[in-house]
């Protein structure tokens, strides 16, 4: 895979900090959280890791647009803190896998 399709680093707050957008760095103040998806990912236990794949797809129950640059990252919700973790719209990946 090409290096322009490498993904950002995760971003991580803890101890009460604010995170940042892994893709613009950010702070998402405005970003809100559709309850369903926080439910289901508490549903999994609040210390469930959540996983991205290489590719830039992932298994997060809550996956968000930023409100400053609308590139999407998942939410990893924990008892200590958030971690924000850079993932492929499903249009960012066929668009790299040159499909239509
Ligand atoms: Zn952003």
């Amino acid at each position: 895979m090409a290096n322009r399709h490498l993904l950002p680093r995760n971003t991580e707050a803890y101890g009460g900090d604010f995170p940042l957008c892994p893709w613009c760095k950010e702070p998402p103040y405005s970003l809100a959280l559709p309850l369903d998806a926080v439910l289901a990912h508490l549903q999994r236990g609040f210390d469930h890791w959540v996983e991205r794949s290489d590719d830039g797809s992932t298994d997060a129950d809550i996956v968000c647009d930023c409100p400053s640059c609308a590139k999407p990252f998942a939410v990893a919700l924990k008892s200590s803190g958030v971690a924000l973790l850079p993932v492929r719209t499903a249009a960012d990946l066929r668009l790299m896998e040159g499909r239509p």
